[in-house]
This record gives C-alpha cells, sequence and structure tokens, in this order.
C-alpha cells in the first residue's frame, strides 16, 4: 500500500503547494485564528471526514476510519503565523500587513492537508483510524497544544507523530532523534528596585545598577557551578536596562532572559538557583530584588521506538536522501506536550533550496521553503502513518 500512497502523494504535489501558496497570502497570528481553522476544516468534510472544531480554542481535529479495525495514530501540524513584515518578493506574499507565515506552518497546514487526501483515497485499504492535529498557536506559550490534549484531541490515539520544515537543512533530509530532541523554554524578568540619587553622592542610594551588573555576571554561575557538566542548560540574559543620565543613580533596573534545558529536575534547580542569587543580590545591595520565573513549553523527549519507526518509514519514502541524527537544538516546540501524553516522535524536514547557500533563517522577513520539501514530508509522514498502522505490505 505504500507506494500506493507515495503515488497518491505525488499526483497531489501541485494542490499542496496551491494550499500552501493561499495560506501563505492569509497568515493569522496565534490565538486570532479563523478563516484557517475554518479553511480546513471544510477541506476535511469535502474529503467526508469527521471533524471537530473549536477545539482548545481554534484548532480542528479531523478523523479518517480506515475500512478495517486497527490502531489510532495521530499527525500533527501547527497554522499559526508570526508578527513579522513579509519581504519576499513573491506573487502570494502576504496580503495580510505585519504577519507572515515565516515559521513553515503554512508547509505544514499543506503537508497533512494533502495527506489526509491521499489516505482518504486508501481508504478501502487502511485497517485503523488516523487522527488529523490541526493546531493553533504554536508559538506563543501557553501555545494550543495543551489547551487540546485537554479537551480531548489525543482520546483514543495510540501514537502521535509530528514534523518541522526546517529551511537551514539541505531538501531531501530528515533529521531526528531519540529522547531529548528540543529544549524546554522557559522566560524570565527580574526587577531591582533601589533608592536612586546623586551620582557623586552613592553613599546616600542604594545602587541598582551595580547590583543589576553583579547578577548577570553571578547567575552564569548557575550553569558552571551548580549544574551537573553533562546536564546542557542555557541561561542567557538578553535585555537589561536601568537609568537615563550619566550622573544619575536610578531606582529600578529590570533583567529579561531565558533558560533552555532539557531535564525536569534541572530546570527547576536553575529556577532555585536563580531565585537564591537574586534575593541575596537584593538584601547585599539593600534593595528589593524580584524574579519571575514563567515556565514556557517543556522539553521535546522522542519516545526510542517511534523514533525507531520513523527512520524506517523515512527511509524508502521519495525524495529523501539522508537520514541524519541529530543533536539536540536549544528551540522548543509544543510538540512536547503531546509526547508527554502519548508515545510519539517529532522530526525535521530539510527545506533549504539548494540553489540558495545561506537561507533566512526561521521567523525572518525573507525566510523562505524549498516548496518541494511538501512531497517529502507528506510521503515521510504518510509511511509513518502506515507503519504505525502496521499497514505496510
Ligand atoms: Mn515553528
Amino acid at each position: 500500500m505504500k507506494d500506493k500512497l507515495y503515488e497518491e502523494i505525488k499526483q497531489l504535489e501541485r494542490e499542496m503547494i496551491e494550499i500552501r501558496r493561499y495560506l501563505h497570502q492569509y497568515p493569522e497570528l496565534s490565538f486570532q485564528e479563523e478563516k484557517t481553522p475554518a479553511y480546513i476544516a471544510e477541506f476535511h468534510r469535502q474529503l467526508g471526514h469527521e471533524v471537530r472544531t473549536g477545539v482548545g480554542g481554534a484548532g480542528v481535529v479531523a478523523t479518517l476510519h480506515g475500512a478495517k479495525p486497527g490502531k489510532t495514530v495521530a499527525v500533527r501540524a501547527d497554522f499559526d503565523a508570526l508578527p513579522v513584515q513579509e519581504e519576499n518578493d513573491i506573487p502570494y506574499k502576504s496580503k495580510v500587513p505585519g504577519v507572515m507565515h515565516a515559521c513553515g506552518h503554512d508547509g505544514h497546514t499543506a503537508i497533512v492537508l494533502g495527506l489526509s487526501k491521499a489516505l482518504n483515497r486508501l481508504q478501502s485499504e487502511i485497517a485503523g483510524t488516523i487522527v488529523f492535529i490541526h493546531q493553533h498557536a504554536e508559538e506563543i506559550v501557553p501555545g494550543g497544544a495543551r489547551a487540546m490534549i485537554q479537551d480531548g484531541c489525543l482520546k483514543g490515539v495510540d501514537a502521535i507523530y509530528g514534523a518541522h520544515l526546517w529551511a537551514p537543512f539541505p531538501l531531501g533530509e530528515i533529521r531526528i532523534k531519540s529522547d531529548s530532541m528540543l529544549a524546554a523554554s522557559d522566560k524570565f524578568e527580574i526587577e531591582l528596585t533601589g533608592k536612586g540619587g546623586h551620582a557623586g553622592l552613592p553613599h546616600e542610594t542604594n545602587d541598582v545598577i551595580v547590583a543589576a551588573a553583579q547578577l548577570v555576571v553571578n547567575l552564569q554561575s548557575i550553569v558552571s557551578r551548580r549544574i551537573n557538566p553533562f546536564e546542557p542548560v542555557a541561561l542567557s540574559i538578553g535585555s537589561l536596562h536601568a537609568g537615563q543620565s550619566f550622573n544619575v543613580i536610578p531606582e529600578s533596573a529590570k533583567l529579561l532572559g531565558t533558560v533552555r534545558s532539557f531535564n525536569e529536575s534541572v530546570r527547576q534547580s536553575v529556577e532555585t538557583e536563580m531565585k537564591n542569587i537574586v534575593d541575596s543580590a537584593g538584601r547585599a545591595a539593600g534593595i528589593s530584588a524580584r524574579l519571575n520565573y514563567e515556565y514556557g513549553y517543556p522539553a521535546v523527549i522522542n519516545h526510542p521506538d517511534e523514533t525507531k519507526l520513523v527512520i524506517d518509514a523515512a527511509r524508502d519514502a521519495p525524495g529523501v536522501t539522508d537520514i541524519v541524527s541529530i543533536q539536540p537544538m536549544m528551540i522548543s516546540e509544543d510538540f512536547a506536550y503531546y509526547l508527554n501524553n502519548v508515545r510519539g516522535a517529532f522530526f525535521f524536514i530539510g527545506a533549504k533550496d539548494p540553489n540558495v547557500t545561506e537561507p533566512h533563517p526561521h521567523h525572518h522577513a525573507k525566510f523562505m521553503i524549498d516548496e518541494r520539501a511538501l512531497q517529502v514530508g507528506a510521503s515521510v509522514l504518510g509511511s509513518v502513518v502506515l507503519h504505525s498502522l502496521h499497514n505496510i505490505d
């Protein structure tokens, strides 16, 4: 059946490209999606799939029942866009000012819709059930995944698979890793409030600038001294603001930063250590120091058997040139929540145009994918579905 599926997907390549280009012109921001989920729901309805809309917010869940009984496998695609003004000069450029599909989620949706149509044509031969999870709001915490799960999108699902088009990876490559693949991503804010005053009379102030500078340095000791060197962690401060003038000691300072980690207990240790350092910095300087630590998405931890299944399934998919085992990456994805609930795996689909030497990164105003990656992605994901349902002969 796999060869038939590959053939159907090949015939649907043009349609997938058209879907992607249509969605590209009408991007919608996270938690504001209306037209996109309506379009997706209509597509599935036309195919006769069972459709549930408004799942956990704007999510859409469509179900295809195979002719014969079997397991239930889910595939997930996210569909939100970003607050970016597109700078690509293309006929299907975003028609929404300041909003752009700059992460490839238009492509993810096209892949899963194309795949759903291809699988639909093979319905009479399929043993099992396929659930298509179209998720809103991946880009902004708390994300759509958790709410969709709470609203039952994984009910009865035995395994889930998802993928991300990745422009920096070459077209034809599938990249995956068992166990820790993508990091947990947290955000923090430190607010310092002291006693401002004349810069020539520092002894009459409680200086937040000196305290902030010490904090920037002291926080680095968490990763280097408090965490096991075999545990990957990044703690970075991305913003530090205080003061207006050269001769005035300001009253307040603010630091913003992020913590990336893979291990849940390490993640909690970092928060505790940060709190200790911030508290003692406040006491030492005689100022108020407050840490606000916000948990973002947890780490994407691929299940080993399902990772192996993806590798096996990808091997004969048309267009796949290489399957690469990667190092963990310090980016995050709310696909993590699905993997905390059911078995499954997440992987990257290389989408770099071979003629481009330095592709623009994701979230860039000139972000672009090689559209041939849609057929590759749908073929691999389709093969994964059939393997997962044991429908591979
Ligand atoms: Mn993304």
